[in-house]
């Protein structure tokens, strides 16, 4: 079935901008739960924490505050209180979509080179993730705040009490946990002394048969739960956070530090969904700063235009190679143009127009071998930014909830890479969300989009996602994955809404990814390849197998019931109500 020479495994390396968490080898049965209320999160303690507060009438904005806590405990290498995420909510009694974008945003102090080399170059990728100039100023604790004020029924308090509970009084660390402290060690944990007697007491990953406490991030979160999330950006928190950073910076003399202004001026912004008609849905996602509800979209966009969907399967070596084009086509624009739209707005809507898709399709078909360029989309006639080339530079959680009002969150959030910079500040995963700002601010005399500016939210592919019919929600999704998210969604979107396989298949399915000029096709995915491998070899992409990293979170309503899906890639669980 597979022609070996061609088609080789390749060992990944071990963290990227592709798979900032590495691929995890662990694997389990796909988990599956249907009912009124339904909860999927990539742990199975924070989804049987979050379900409990559905059973005590909590919305799903409630389930979600406990669910983001408890992750920050048992999952910290992927997301935590001093990360950034996205929320889209859909508001039943209202019917209104909300989305709150909860991005970490570049310090005050900040300069446009700060990840440059002295002589200029860009720092490489993963030395970077460890510095503190990568850190962005937090916005989870302001969204699950926002969340909270906004869509709760429950006290702050009592959602934060599981979380509290676990970082005191611990819990065993699950398999998944000790792999990604040992990749945190791999790729260099040493420069922060709180991070290694924590996560590494005697050199070593703790043992996987006894409790693991995180006291420090019980008290911070125990300050939240007595105080408010305002605690975090204008209290004793947020003096006590200015303070560790500060001693931080007394080590990294090129590091100009945080102030009290960064913290306090920090805002939860409300933005509006981008939505686009695909596959015979409405498909509504996460408008830039994220790139990846863009690139999601225009991948679909111009799948519909070259391949016959309603004929299509998942057996039809076509419609993966044709996805696979529109995913490296709909990078090369997101990851051109999109941008924090502090500066005016970036052209998302001009990407996604009818004309310009089909313009676009009709060059990627002529020219199938010519790598993708960004495009001119309608009402712009020149390129006005640097193109950064992405050969040279060079952990995040899905949380999927609807509640029996009928209430639906979908939630990506992050700390980026695996243990995000690997500094800790008063127990918290400090992220490193500002390495996916681009490095070099001008290329070729022409900035870049995605420059790292004060008061500015690095581009994000992070693409929480809910799709409609007939102005009703009938699926909600997630995934992380870094670079490679909107390639996994439109993947599992494809086999969810046009090949009408289960939510069960959908996640489990296999993942092809497209990055530049290789093809990524998944190796031991959960569920095996429905065609010979060697029918998606082309000659302008050479393939190769590769582990790939998603964790996707599903929910999908099927006549009349909610169904949940977790990515067995991970430690994913769903769980119902009846
Ligand atoms: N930092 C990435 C982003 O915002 C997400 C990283 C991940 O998915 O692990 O796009």
């Amino acid at each position: 079935m597979l022609s070996a020479g061609s088609l080789a495994a390749a060992a990944a390396a071990p963290v990227s901008r592709d798979d900032p968490e590495s691929s995890d080898p662990g694997r389990r049965p796909i988990s599956t739960a249907a009912g009124s209320a339904v909860v999927v999160t990539a742990n199975p303690l924070a989804s049987s924490a979050a379900l409990r507060v559905l059973k005590n009438g909590g919305t799903a904005a409630d389930a979600l505050v406990t669910a983001q806590a408890v992750l920050a405990v048992v999952e910290p290498q992927s997301s935590g209180l001093a990360g950034g995420g996205f929320l889209l909510y859909w508001d039943s009694q209202q019917q209104n979509l909300e989305v709150l974008d909860g991005r970490e945003v570049a310090p005050q102090r900040s300069r446009p080179g700060d990840l440059l080399t002295p002589i200029g170059d860009p720092l490489p990728w993963r030395e970077a993730t460890a510095r503190l100039d990568a850190i962005g100023i937090p916005g989870t604790v302001a969204l699950l705040w926002e969340a909270h004020q906004q869509f709760g029924r429950l006290s702050w308090a009592r959602s934060l009490q599981p979380a509290i509970q676990l970082a005191s009084d611990g819990f065993l660390p699950s398999p998944r946990l000790l792999r990604s402290i040992s990749l945190a060690q791999r790729i260099g944990a040493g420069h922060n002394q709180a991070f290694t007697a924590l996560y590494l007491p005697g050199g070593k990953p703790p043992p996987a048969d006894q409790a693991f406490r995180n006291p420090l991030l019980g008290r911070t979160l125990e300050a939240l739960a007595q105080r408010g999330g305002a605690d975090f950006y204008r209290g004793t928190l947020a003096r006590q956070i200015l303070r560790e950073m500060a001693t931080l910076q007394a080590g990294d003399p090129d590091f100009r530090g945080w102030n009290p202004t960064d913290l306090s001026s920090y805002a939860v912004l409300r933005r509006q969904p981008l939505c686009s008609e695909q596959l015979k849905h409405q498909i509504c996602t996460m408008p830039p700063p994220s790139s990846g509800g863009m690139g999601l979209l225009q991948t679909l966009a111009l799948l519909n235009q070259t391949t016959d969907l309603p004929g299509s399967s998942a057996a039809d070596p076509q419609t993966w190679r044709q996805l696979a084009r529109a995913q490296a086509w709909a990078d090369a624009d997101r990851l051109y143009w999109v941008h924090d739209p502090i500066d005016g707005g970036g052209p998302a809507a001009a990407l996604l127009n009818p004309t310009y898709i089909q313009d676009r399709a009709k060059t990627m078909q002529a020219k199938p071998t010519k790598a993708p360029t960004p495009g001119l989309p309608p009402g712009i006639g020149r390129y006005p930014y640097g193109r950064p080339d992405k050969g040279r530079e060079q952990g995040t959680t899905q949380v999927t909830i609807v509640d029996k009002f009928g209430n639906i969150a979908s939630y990506t959030s992050s700390v980026e890479t695996v243990f995000g910079s690997r500094h800790l500040v008063a127990g918290m995963v400090m992220n490193n969300q500002l390495t996916d700002f681009a490095f070099a601010p001008r290329i070729n005399d022409q900035p870049v989009a995605n420059r790292r500016l004060p008061r500015r939210r690095p581009m994000s592919s992070m693409a929480p996602t809910l799709v409609f019919r007939q102005g009703q929600p009938v699926l909600a999704l997630g995934s992380p994955g870094g670079r490679s998210i909107p390639h996994l969604l439109s993947r599992v979107l494809l086999a969810s809404l046009t090949w009408n396989e289960s939510p069960q298949r959908s996640v489990g399915l296999p993942h092809l990814s497209s990055r530049g000029q290789r093809l990524v096709l998944e190796q031991d995915p959960p569920i095996p390849w429905p065609l010979p491998l060697d029918q998606l070899q082309t000659s302008d992409q050479p393939a190769r197998q590769q582990r790939v990293g998603s964790g996707t979170a599903l929910v999908q309503k099927i006549n009349g019931g909610w169904h949940g899906a977790a990515d067995p890639r991970r430690e994913g669980t769903a769980l119902a109500l009846p």
